[in-house]
């Protein structure tokens, strides 16, 4: 049986998407400091399934979890 995870995305304050992976993705400090020209850190993180399930947070470490115990229904 095959099962696809929710994707986990990271926005910025203004909304638009921060990458968190590819050779464009923008980089932070371990504090989460922007580190890249552009970038105004990471205001929310949302986790979005095909089947319409989605979970957002401050966090990242919420919607991930939750993204990786998400069953589709
Ligand atoms: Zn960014
Ligand atoms: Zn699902």
């Amino acid at each position: 049986m095959s099962r696809r995870q929710p994707k986990l995305t990271a926005y910025h304050p203004d909304g638009s998407e921060c990458p968190t992976t590819g050779p464009d993705r923008h980089r932070l400090s371990p504090r989460g400091y922007p580190r890249t020209d552009g970038c105004t850190g990471r205001a929310t993180w949302i986790a979005v399934c095909q089947c319409g399930w989605r979970n957002q947070a401050d966090l990242k470490v919420v919607p991930d979890d939750n993204r990786r115990r998400h069953t589709c229904p």
